[in-house]
């Protein structure tokens, strides 16, 4: 190519990568209010995962941020307009950064909370040995600062609100966010859409974990409508169908080991969430699980 025909090239290139048409397919989804019930919405669109908001007597609850300001502001005014009571409370559901980067854009006058080991979890590197940037200490004001064990209920006047802890799962530091009287809880990230649920074990999750505190949650909670991260809205029958898939998952490994075959065995032409879940999974067959 000649100098020049190659300059015209270069600069056609730049003009099309630069053309904003062009990235309209790279564009996120604006943010949208999904109704749930007259006081529960599901956030949806945006960067991130689902958040949820709930209207209460005497103030609003968030559960989980999206990942950039300008969504976090567009969530902020219009939680703004649809209710005159304060934003009182943001739940982080666990520590992926799909549920808490947008935190740095909450007003300090907000209390956040999570499970203690959740806020732990916020510390540690990633999957790729990368940190989290958590540690930065202009982060210090966003992080979870009323921190439970086991369960805490918040209180919006008569209304009461439950945190609950079920064991690890997907991490080591799961809340589920139960309104009894409208029996609907929000999940996070503890049901995943199938084939392959997501379970972080670099930070303490667990597919055995995942099905005693899904079973555990089913037996304790009185709930119709589970909410959770990056699915629609879903009733009991799609968590138990989940709970079979993973058993079944343990029951094809633990056959799969006794017929002898190796860890390259069973790994082989895996990847992704795939290989992340079917490592996590032969190492607690092999733990005896
Ligand atoms: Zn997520």
């Amino acid at each position: 190519m000649q100098s020049f025909d190659k300059k015209i090239f270069v600069l056609i290139l730049a003009i099309i990568l630069h053309f904003p048409a062009i990235h309209l397919f790279a564009q996120t989804p604006k943010i949208n209010f999904s109704k749930v019930t007259d006081n529960i919405y599901e956030i949806i669109g945006g960067k991130g995962a689902r958040s949820t908001v709930f209207f209460g007597e005497t103030g609003t609850l968030l559960i989980d941020t999206k990942g950039d300001e300008q969504d976090m502001r567009s969530i902020l005014d219009r939680i703004g307009a649809m209710s005159d009571k304060p934003l009182l409370f943001l739940v982080n559901t666990h520590s992926d950064g799909d549920h808490n980067d947008g935190n740095l854009f909450i007003p300090e006058s907000v209390t956040i909370i999570s499970h203690e080991n959740c806020r732990s979890e916020l510390f540690m590197p990633r999957r790729d040995g990368g940190s989290t940037g958590w540690e930065a200490p202009e982060r210090k004001p966003f992080l979870p600062e009323v921190c439970y064990r086991d369960s805490m209920s918040l209180y919006f006047g008569s209304e009461r609100v439950e945190l609950r802890h079920f064991g690890v799962g997907h991490t080591s530091g799961d809340t589920v966010v139960y309104f009894p009287e409208q029996k609907i809880a929000v999940l996070g990230d503890q049901y995943f859409e199938l084939p392959t649920p997501y379970i972080h074990d670099y930070k303490g999750g667990s597919p055995s974990g995942n099905i005693v505190n899904l079973g555990r949650m089913l037996a304790e909670l009185d709930v119709i409508t589970f909410l959770s991260g990056h699915t629609e809205p879903v009733g009991r029958k799609e968590i138990l169908f989940c709970i079979g898939a993973m058993k079944s998952r343990f029951e094809k490994m633990r056959e799969s080991v006794v017929a002898g075959n190796t860890f390259e065995d069973i790994i082989k032409g895996k990847e992704g969430r795939e290989l992340t879940l079917t490592t996590a999974i032969y190492h607690e067959v092999k733990a005896g699980k």
